[in-house]
């Protein structure tokens, strides 16, 4: 029905979001058992919810009468002592997709203003440019990974942020450390370089750029990381940003008083402390990984070198992959919103979740 009212012309072409499936909801549909389902599509942790924040979570239970901390105060300040950073450089959002949104906020106001992406990005950036009616300009991958090079040459006047995700969702690719700060030297300072960290646990060769931020040295960098993934939080939706504190301050102003609730606020803090099942996480993706490449390597099939908690496949026709595996009660992603049709992309489980995604995969290749 044509509302009564006009509507943000960017809605008309804003892609809508399209998640994982939730596991009730394909359960519903397909009259299954969810217990029977594996969900392989978000990149959750298979391991579950750290037990530390679980046990964090019951005894705050009783104190959800009350707002949260807005300013997140016991958060920011164990979380700067652990990264050697203060808490003035932190700020925490709904998820780190909020920080992004925030971003859009405080730097993407004026109608001619660019936003800098990369071909196969992740899908939340073209989300922000749409939502805030700027110029998204998307540069062509290189072997599926950022061209950082091609990007930094993208950069106009008008640029005004550049969204780069190491490693990337969805292709697991990654630049080394040596790359991505000459990348982070080379962006000419009046333009944010947003460097989006979620899968940075899962990363050997780490860029380590803390100490840039701390020495004040670049005022236009912001990573941000997220309690989703290694800490198994996505439920929670806690992630944080860090960058020099004066562009911090520019972001707090245009967050909701109270964005991170309560719980989330006492998990991931508990979180913080749960060395072993961040440790046992990281040992599980990295031989699912290998187990997946080997397999993959074997039946004949592409798959991208991931260094996250993620595999993407070359299956031919995604889509059917995607629907025949969830009627054999296997949740996974398909790629084609993200313009790779013949490609789906596999969160890793545990080593009898990716024996069961593997086998089914192999039944319906037929190999
Ligand atoms: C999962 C993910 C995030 C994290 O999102 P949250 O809002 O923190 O759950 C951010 N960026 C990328 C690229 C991701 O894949």
């Amino acid at each position: 029905m044509p509302l009564p009212f006009p509507t943000n012309p960017s809605l008309l072409t804003l892609p809508v979001y399209q998640p994982g499936r939730p596991i009730q909801e394909v359960a519903r549909e397909l009259g299954l058992s969810p217990d029977g389902i594996l969900k392989m599509a978000s990149n959750e942790n298979t391991l579950g919810p750290s037990p530390l924040a679980v046990k964090a979570m019951r005894k705050a239970l009783g104190a959800t009468h009350l707002y949260p901390d807005g300013n997140a105060f016991y958060l920011k300040a164990k979380l700067a002592a652990k990264l050697g950073l203060t808490p003035g450089h932190l700020i925490f959002g709904n998820g780190s997709n909020e920080i992004l949104e925030l971003i859009g906020h405080t730097l993407l106001w004026e109608k001619d203003a660019e936003v800098v992406a990369s071909q196969y990005c992740f899908a939340v950036y073209p989300i922000v440019a749409a939502l805030f009616g700027v110029r998204l300009v998307l540069v062509p991958a290189k072997n599926y990974a950022h061209d950082l090079d091609a990007m930094l040459a993208a950069i106009t006047p008008e640029t005004r942020v550049v969204f780069v995700a190491n490693p990337n969702n969805p292709t697991g690719t990654a630049a080394s450390a040596e790359a991505i700060s000459r990348f982070v030297a080379a962006v000419p300072e009046r333009v944010l370089i947003a460097l989006d960290e979620a899968y940075i646990e899962f990363l050997d060769d780490a860029q380590d750029l803390l100490p840039e931020l701390l020495e004040g040295r670049r005022p236009n960098l912001i990573l941000m990381r997220t309690f989703s993934k290694i800490y198994g939080l996505a439920g929670l939706r806690v992630g944080y940003g860090m960058g020099h504190p004066d562009f911090i301050a520019e972001l707090e102003k245009t967050r909701q008083p109270f964005n991170v609730n309560a719980l989330a606020q006492a998990a991931a803090l508990a979180a913080l402390d749960d060395h072993r099942h961040v440790e046992r996480t990281r040992r599980l993706t990295v031989s699912g990984r290998a187990f997946f490449k080997r397999a993959f390597r074997r039946l004949g099939l592409e798959s991208i070198e991931s260094h996250a908690n993620f595999v993407l496949v070359r299956v031919g026709d995604g889509q059917r992959v995607f629907q025949e595996l969830q009627k054999l009660g296997i949740i996974i992603r398909p790629m084609a919103s993200y313009q790779l049709p013949e490609f789906v992309r596999i969160s890793i489980g545990r080593a009898a979740e990716n024996k069961r995604c593997l086998d089914a995969l192999q039944k319906i290749l037929g190999r």
